[in-house]
């Protein structure tokens, strides 16, 4: 690893999104000794700055004034300055300004290095209890029209795990939305105010989650993460059904048992299941040995 910070390059740095304690010791040097901090809101930055006793010059970065301020970076990057890139709050480029620079820089063959930190997509899904191996990132959904209509029916089969953005004041017509589109029963988790005094997990299913916020306002910033479409159930033929159902009876398991447990582990009906039930031969009794087959469809 160079000696930091190495001239000519850009810093992305990652900040608290909460709490200022999860700054890491390789961001504060950084900010300490780059040449410039470009940042999102520079009195925002100025606060944090303030707090661990960085004196650097800031030069705002924001939606609004990007395009000239690349040619400008690029400048004094040429002049062997290095400079780090910050925003409000985590991770820059994650749904905040930041990816046109790094694309300049990288087009202009000066080296962008990470600074990793916190991220709200990453501490929610970490702590959601929803699948981790595999996610989605959507960001900020498209506020209405078309595109979010689009994005919203791209996810109806997505199996791996969702994350969002989402403001306070959108989030209960974004709920209305991710339920007409994935339906009432998805879990969802409310990662809200994250590393903050009042962080919360609320966890249940879209439905429960438009409910609980029928009666209180959302406050605060949220992250939310959504469960992926789970697998398909197996869809048996008949002869297969019955094959499964007679096993299942064969542990003197009844009838109606029987056709309850194959039920919850294929595409078919406790009602469709007892129906092929009663045409094979009754059960045998013999309830004192337990049924592996059994153990395991529970
Ligand atoms: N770049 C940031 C990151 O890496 O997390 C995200 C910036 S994006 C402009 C801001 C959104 O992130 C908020 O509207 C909210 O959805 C989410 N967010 C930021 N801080 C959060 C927190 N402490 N708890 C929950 N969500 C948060």
């Amino acid at each position: 690893m160079p000696t930091e910070p190495t001239p000519g390059t850009l810093y992305i740095v990652g900040t608290p999104i909460g709490n200022l304690e999860d700054i890491t010791f390789r961001a504060v040097r950084i900010l300490q000794t780059v040449d410039t901090i470009a940042a999102e809101d520079t009195r925002h930055t100025g606060n944090l700055l303030q707090h661990f006793q960085i004196k650097a010059s800031q030069l705002s970065y924001h939606d609004h004034n990007y395009q000239s301020r690349i040619p400008e970076l690029i400048e004094q990057l040429s002049q062997g300055k290095a400079i780090a890139l910050v925003t409000d709050a985590g991770t820059p480029g994650i749904s905040d300004p930041g990816y046109d620079l790094v694309k300049a820089c990288i087009a202009a063959g000066f080296p962008v290095v990470p600074i990793p930190g916190p991220s709200a997509a990453i501490a929610a899904l970490s702590a959601s209890g929803l699948p981790t191996a595999q996610f989605v990132f959507e960001g900020f959904l498209p506020p209405k029209g078309q595109a979010r209509q689009e994005r919203l029916q791209a996810m109806q089969t997505e199996s791996r795990t969702l994350v969002f953005y989402e403001a306070p004041h959108r989030l209960r017509p974004t709920l209305q939305d991710l339920e007409a589109v994935l339906g009432r029963e998805r879990q969802l988790v409310l990662a809200r105010e994250l590393t903050k005094l009042y962080e919360e997990f609320w966890r249940g299913s879209i439905a429960e989650a438009i409910a609980y916020y029928r009666q209180r306002e959302p406050q605060g910033e949220y992250t939310l993460v959504v469960a992926g479409l789970p697998p398909a159930k197996p869809q048996l033929t008949e002869a297969e059904l019955k094959s499964e159902l007679l096993q299942i009876m064969a542990q003197g398991v009844s009838r109606s048992q029987a056709s309850r447990q194959l039920a919850k582990v294929t595409a078919h009906s406790r009602r469709q299941l007892y129906q092929l039930a009663l045409s094979l031969p009754a059960p045998q009794q013999n309830p004192t040995e337990p049924s592996l087959t059994i153990q395991k469809l529970d």
